[in-house]
């Protein structure tokens, strides 16, 4: 099964960057990886192609209505979404969601079969009282150990967007903890400063199933060479 490399734009680019970065990544990609890009949701349906996989960066926790400035997972499903990051970090720290609301939003994806990709990860006070898995353990709850297909990406909160990664025994352990929870096979990745000097080490020696890049993945170039070395 091919790894999974996830392009996290976050609020960045515009038409023509995304169109830029598209036929740049194009050139330069040599691998065989399955490729998701999750762009500003009003650029998705645009950049549908044969193999680029599109991703959301959020969806609503209620399937219609009126819940002004929100999408729903129908309305991602519409413009080719195929998955969709919940949970991530920034969306829990600034738009105050809960894991109850995380856990609404999985069940709206599941409803039009978009992949659920959720996000965890501690801040660094959890970390330094060597409380990492104790806290990542109480963002799953809201899971069942059941729970088949999901894609659990772990990010530590102290290695998003700063150039800090964990040690390598550190993210396997994290990603023992993650597996450990559920009695299926699930798919983990790992995010937070991946960058094309520390994929090989990271992908090598964990046996994650893929990486989540955001900073370095606006590079078209860089992010290439990352799926490569993944
Ligand atoms: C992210 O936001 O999911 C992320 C991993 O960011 P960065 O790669 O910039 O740390």
């Amino acid at each position: 099964m091919s790894k999974l490399v996830i392009a996290n734009f976050k609020m960045n680019g515009s038409k023509e960057f995304i169109a830029n970065w598209v036929k740049d990544f194009h050139e330069e990609n040599e691998s065989n990886k399955t490729i998701i890009l999750a762009l500003p949701s009003p650029y998705l349906s645009n950049f549908k192609d044969s193999y680029l996989n599109l991703a959301g960066q959020n969806v609503s926790n209620q399937s219609s209505g009126a819940f002004t400035s929100q999408l729903s997972a129908q309305m991602l499903k519409d413009c080719g979404a195929e998955y969709c990051l919940i949970g991530h970090s920034e969306a829990r720290q600034y738009l105050m969601e809960t894991n109850e609301n995380i856990k609404q939003k999985f069940d709206q994806l599941a409803q039009e079969s978009i992949q659920q990709v959720l996000c965890i990860g501690e801040p660094l006070v959890i970390k330094e009282a060597s409380k990492t898995t104790d806290y990542l353990l109480e963002q799953l709850e809201l899971l069942s150990s059941d729970q088949e297909n999901i894609i659990v990406a772990y990010e530590p909160i102290w290695a998003i967007g700063t150039g800090l990664t964990p040690e390598i025994e550190d993210i396997q352990l994290a990603v023992d903890c993650i597996r450990g929870r559920f009695n299926k096979s699930i798919k983990v990745l790992y995010g937070g400063s991946v960058n094309s000097s520390n994929a090989a080490n990271i992908s090598a020696k964990t046996d994650i199933d893929g990486l989540l890049v955001g900073g370095a993945s606006l590079n078209p170039k860089e992010f290439a060479k990352i799926a490569q070395l993944c």
